[in-house]
């Protein structure tokens, strides 16, 4: 089935759209070593969506566009064109991210904030874009907003210049030179509607995005979740988290506390339907979704 790069979803007064960037299949090792295809194919609410029938799970690279009132938040910057990176998925990627984000109704210059959940390579990409050889802001008349204890974690490893890096060079610097970026706390009040809860581990700043309308409630989860096994399986720990024990701990404590479908869950990872519910299975949790 053709993917739908561009889709909407309504909370209240609020507009959620998601821009598809790219998408991955891969072993569950890859992502939390101590699982396999058995461990996939223990929950047959993965398939079709999230897990292929061998037991690999799937992967999507999206972000999330916030409208109501008189504001545009764009909620995380994907990987971006033209980079170079550690990964061959993400290096040099030519999508056509910007042209669906103007087919959305959200043209670059019209998007007012930029908030990144935490300063990994797929979520910061956007953040600029390459114009005569120089990587220059997409979202010229944007604050873009870092978690301040993140931005210290990674201008400490700056130095390295490694691959590893690159990202903060291409895609932060930029951004700070041109007096664009504002460092913000983890419990940040965006407007009354979108506000900032910290989910710490995957990386020490880390947060998600609460978003509220109308007694309605949506996070954004930013990536305390890569796939949806990890509401089954919250102690595995992940490959990718700076401090996988924090992490397990993070969303073990979110997992009870959006339990019941207290608020609608927008997966950064998750692949369509994207949107669902925590609810409780036995010991651990799984994903409703329609
Ligand atoms: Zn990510």
């Amino acid at each position: 089935m053709a993917i739908e790069r561009v889709k909407h979803w309504q909370l209240g007064d609020i507009r959620i759209t998601r821009i598809f960037e790219l998408k991955d299949q891969c072993e569950l090792s890859f992502l939390l070593p101590e699982g396999t295809a058995d461990t996939v194919k223990k929950y047959p609410w993965l398939k079709p969506h999230f897990a292929t029938p061998e037991g690999q799970i799937l992967v999507w690279f999206q972000a999330f566009v916030l409208t109501f009132r008189d504001r545009r938040i764009m909620v995380d910057t994907c990987v971006g064109n033209d980079k170079m990176r550690e990964f061959e998925l993400f290096t040099k990627t030519h999508t056509a991210f910007l042209e669906d984000l103007t087919a959305a109704g959200c043209p670059p210059e019209t998007i007012d904030t930029v908030l990144c959940t935490h300063l990994h390579l797929d979520h910061v990409g956007w953040n600029t874009r390459l114009a005569n050889g120089r990587w220059v802001p997409t979202f010229p008349n944007a604050r873009y907003l870092f978690g301040r204890a993140e931005w210290e974690y990674w201008q400490n490893r700056l130095p390295e210049k490694s691959i590893q890096v690159q990202h903060l060079t291409d895609s932060i610097l930029p951004i700070i030179d041109a007096g664009l970026a504002v460092f913000v706390e983890p419990s940040h009040r965006v407007s009354d509607e979108v506000w900032l809860e910290p989910t710490p581990g995957h990386t020490p700043g880390h947060v998600s995005v609460h978003v509220a309308s109308q007694g309605h409630h949506a996070i954004i989860s930013g990536d305390i979740f890569h796939n949806p096994i990890q509401f089954a399986e919250p102690d595995l720990p992940s490959a990718f988290c700076i401090d996988a024990k924090k992490a397990c701990h993070t969303r073990r404590e979110f997992l009870a506390r959006y339990q019941d479908k207290k608020a609608l869950i927008v997966g950064s990872h998750f692949c369509d339907p994207t949107v669902g519910w925590i609810v409780r299975d036995g010991k651990n949790w799984r994903f409703d979704y329609d």
